[in-house]
C-alpha cells in the first residue's frame, strides 16, 4: 500500500492548479507525440504506484486544456471551485456505491438533501423525483423515459411491460435548435429522432409558441414537448410559461433542457429569464457546467416521482432494501452501481450559499456582456447574438476584404494557436461564428480584457 501516491497526487494536482491561468489555454503538443509519451507497453510486473502518478502527470501535460483556468472559453464548460475538487478527492477515497442506502447510508442521505436543496434553488416542486446521472444527456434520458411512461399510462398502454411494439404512438415535439442529445435519447428510448415535430425557431433560437401551438393542433394522441432554456450558440431561452401554457390543456409532457440556462433560475436578477419554468413536468440540468463541479456531473428533477420511478426502479432478490422511506439511487436514475455524485453537489452549493451561486451565474453573465462590449467596439467586429446569459457570438470581417465565413474561422484558430485563451466555432443560421462560453468559476474582468484583445489582435493580423 503505497499512501506515498496519494500524497504525491495532491502536490500535482494542487501545483497544476496554482499554474493553470498562466500556462497556455490550448493543448500544446501532437496526438503522435502524446501517443508515444503514453502508450508505453503494459507492462508484466507492475510498476510503483508513486512512479506512475508521477509519470501520468509528466506524459498527460502537454495534452491537457486548461479549462480549469481562467480564459477557457470553448463549448460550455467549467472549471472547478476547489470545494467540490476536494469533495470530488474525498468520494473517491471513500468510494461509496451510491446505488442503495444498506450499501452507503451516507451517500443516500447527502443526495437526498443535495436534491432537495436543488428543487429549492430552482425554484422546483420539493415533491419532485431527482437523480445525479454523468450528465445532461442522461438526464434527459431520465427524463424522457418517464415521460414516455406517463404519456403511454395515460393511453393506457404499459411501456416498461410491453415496449413499444403495437404501442399507441407518440408524438415528439421540439424547436428547431434543440440540442443533439435530446435526440440521441429519443434513439435510445426507441422513440426515434426521425419522425419528431420540429417547431420554428426566431433568430435567437428560441421556439416560437404560435408555431408550437399550431403543431399541437394538428396532433393527437400522447405528446411529448422539448423545450429549451440556454441554446449551447447563443443562450437564448424559450418562453417556458407560455410554452407550458399550452402544452398543459392538451396533456402533453413539458421538457426543459436546462443544461447551463437553468442556472438561471437560481438568480433572483435572471430568473425572470425563465419565469414559468416551474411549471413543466421535467427538466435537466449539468453540475460539471455553470456550478463549477468536476465531471461528471448531470442532474435530472422530475415533478411526478410516480411516472419517475415507474421508468427507472428496479427490483433484484439480492438488493437489499432498507425498510424505511430511504433513498436508494437506483430507484432515480438509470445506473446500477456508481459514484456517489452528490457529495461535489452538496459541498458547492454549501459552501456557495444562494447568494454565491447567484453571485457565479450573474457574473458570467456580466463578463459575458463585457466581451461583447470590448470586441463589438471595433467596426469590423459583430455580434450575432443577444448576449442574455454567458454566450456570446462573434463574427469578423477580413481587414482587406473577402470572405467573412472563411476569416472568421482563420481568426478562431489563430487565438487557439496564440494561447492566451481558447475558444471554438459554430454555424449559426448559416454563417460561421466564434463562440465564446464564460463558464469557469475563476474568469476575471481582467481575463476578458486581456482574451478580448489577444482575439481583436488575431482579427486585425493580414497575414496567415
Ligand atoms: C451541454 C448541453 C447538453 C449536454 O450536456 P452533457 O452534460 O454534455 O451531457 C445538452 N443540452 C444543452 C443545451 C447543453 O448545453
Amino acid at each position: 500500500m503505497s499512501d506515498d501516491a496519494l500524497r504525491r497526487a495532491y502536490d500535482l494536482a494542487t501545483e497544476y492548479l496554482e499554474h493553470v491561468g498562466t500556462r497556455p489555454v490550448g493543448a500544446r503538443t501532437s496526438l503522435e507525440s502524446l501517443r508515444s509519451s503514453l502508450a508505453k507497453p503494459l507492462p508484466d510486473d507492475g510498476v510503483d504506484p508513486d512512479r506512475v502518478i508521477e509519470e501520468l502527470a509528466r506524459d498527460a501535460e502537454p495534452g491537457l486544456v486548461a479549462n480549469a483556468g481562467p480564459r477557457y472559453f470553448g463549448f460550455v464548460i467549467g472549471g472547478g471551485v476547489p470545494v467540490a475538487v476536494a469533495a470530488d478527492w474525498l468520494t473517491s477515497a471513500w468510494n461509496q456505491c451510491a446505488g442503495l442506502y444498506v450499501v452507503s447510508p451516507a451517500a443516500s442521505v447527502v443526495e437526498e438533501v443535495a436534491a432537495s436543496w436543488v428543487c429549492d434553488l430552482f425554484g422546483l416542486p420539493k415533491s419532485a423525483g431527482v437523480a445525479f446521472v454523468t450528465g445532461t444527456q442522461m438526464a434527459s434520458f431520465t427524463a424522457l423515459a418517464a415521460a414516455r411512461h406517463a404519456v403511454l399510462a395515460r393511453a393506457g398502454w404499459d411501456v416498461e411491460a410491453r415496449g413499444l411494439f403495437g404501442a399507441p404512438r407518440v408524438h415528439v415535439v421540439l424547436g428547431e435548435e434543440a440540442h443533439t442529445t435530446i435526440f440521441k435519447a429519443l434513439r435510445l428510448l426507441g422513440l426515434g429522432s426521425g419522425d419528431v415535430v420540429r417547431v420554428p425557431v426566431d433568430r435567437q433560437g428560441r421556439m416560437r409558441a404560435g408555431a408550437l401551438s399550431d403543431a399541437l393542433r394538428r396532433l393527437d394522441g400522447p405528446t411529448i414537448v422539448c423545450a429549451q432554456v440556454g441554446n449551447v450558440n447563443t443562450g437564448g431561452i424559450d418562453p417556458v410559461g407560455e410554452i407550458a401554457e399550452i402544452t398543459r390543456p392538451r396533456g402533453a409532457w413539458l421538457h426543459v433542457d436546462g443544461a447551463f440556462g437553468l442556472w438561471a433560475a437560481a438568480s433572483p436578477a435572471l430568473r425572470g429569464l425563465v419565469a414559468g419554468v416551474e411549471r413543466a413536468d421535467s427538466w435537466v440540468t449539468d453540475g460539471h457546467k455553470w456550478l463549477n463541479v468536476p465531471y461528471d456531473s448531470g442532474i435530472v428533477v422530475i415533478a411526478d416521482r410516480e411516472s419517475h420511478a415507474a421508468a427507472m426502479a428496479v427490483g433484484a432478490s439480492y438488493l437489499q432494501r432498507a425498510e424505511s422511506e430511504t433513498r436508494d439511487g437506483i430507484d432515480w436514475g438509470p445506473e446500477l452501481s456508481r459514484r456517489c455524485r452528490g457529495f461535489a453537489i452538496y459541498a458547492t452549493l454549501r459552501s456557495l450559499g444562494r447568494r454565491g451561486v447567484a453571485e457565479l451565474i450573474e457574473s458570467s453573465c456580466a463578463l459575458a456582456r463585457r466581451f461583447a462590449e470590448r470586441l463589438v467596439a471595433v467596426p469590423s467586429v459583430e455580434i450575432l447574438n443577444e448576449v442574455v446569459l454567458n454566450q456570446v457570438l462573434v463574427r469578423f470581417a477580413p481587414p482587406n476584404g473577402g470572405d467573412r465565413d472563411v476569416f472568421t474561422r482563420e481568426v478562431i484558430s489563430r487565438v487557439q494557436a496564440e494561447g492566451t485563451c481558447w475558444l471554438g466555432g459554430t454555424t449559426w443560421q448559416g454563417r460561421e461564428a466564434m463562440r465564446i462560453s464564460v463558464s469557469g468559476w475563476n474568469t476575471t474582468e481582467s481575463d476578458v480584457d486581456r482574451s478580448a484583445a489577444a482575439i481583436l489582435d488575431a482579427a486585425s493580423r493580414r497575414d496567415r
